[in-house]
């Protein structure tokens, strides 16, 4: 079975088998997505990919995959020069984290996936995964699309945009909206932008590394997008959509046989 949380009965969920049940807690943002985006594209997109996952869910045999309610503001300080951007801070965030898998784990669930569709989350995502694993004893995981591999061979087949074109309010996160949400996305107001010189090119310390540096987003882009949304389409974003269910429903297998 997979389900929500929140549409379960208290029965419901304390029968379920523990041993064969993983709950993903999913965290977004609530956050400017450039001028032609929705402040919350992220939560969006993760409520989307949750509502296909459950459509699909005849095909995960391997137990219970549970979506407990979506976090849809995050830790997005890096976007507060720009209108409609809602952030915890790293303590507050941290601490509410925390506190729901302290509950998650009093009523006996055991594997926890971080579910995360915001790149500003994943440091805190990779952190904490270890204290809970910890103060808790659970298995946690950090299931994160945008400092993995996870759209690789996606954007390998659809991506049209350079080098720097999927990164925020970009190809792929365009494309997702236009599929997932077509009303809100102003394909008009779109825009291109590369990162700032400063942190492009073949050298150390660029956007993707080896060396990062600690930016806030109007360093490194006046119009609020990182990348090329020019090249989105919904075809696209409905190829992107398909892609990420199967993935997932794979890594979810793959979680339910590990066990440590
Ligand atoms: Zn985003």
């Amino acid at each position: 079975m997979i389900a929500r949380w929140e549409n379960l009965s208290r029965d419901q969920l304390s029968m379920l088998d523990k041993d064969k049940t993983i709950v993903l807690l999913p965290m977004s943002a609530t956050e400017q997505h450039g001028p032609h985006l929705p402040v919350g594209t992220d939560a969006i997109i993760l409520q989307t990919l949750i509502d296909q996952m459950i459509e699909a869910g005849d095909r995960y045999e391997e137990g219970n995959v549970i979506f407990a309610p979506q976090l849809p503001i995050g830790k997005s300080n890096e976007h507060m020069d720009f209108c409609g951007t809602l952030t915890f801070s790293a303590q507050t965030y941290y601490a509410l984290l925390h506190d729901i898998a302290a509950c998650i784990s009093r009523h006996g669930f055991k594997k926890l996936v971080l579910f995360n569709s915001h790149g500003g989350n994943t440091d805190m995502a990779n952190l904490i995964s270890r204290d809970l694993r910890i103060d808790f004893g659970l298995q946690v995981y950090v299931f994160d699309w945008w400092f993995t591999s996870f759209w690789a061979d996606a954007l390998k087949e659809y991506q049209e945009s350079g080098k720097y074109g999927v990164f925020h309010a970009c190809e792929l996160e365009t494309s997702l909206m236009l599929a997932a949400r077509p009303e809100t996305v102003h394909m008009e107001l779109a825009v291109d932008e590369d990162p700032a010189d400063c942190f492009t090119g073949d050298k150390f310390v660029t956007v993707f590394g080896p060396v990062n540096a600690g930016w806030k987003t109007k360093d490194v882009t006046q119009s609020g997008v990182i990348g090329a949304p020019t090249y989105a389409t919904e075809q696209k974003g409905h190829a992107f959509f398909a892609y990420a269910v199967e993935k997932l429903l794979a890594i979810l297998r793959e979680i339910s046989q590990i066990n440590y």
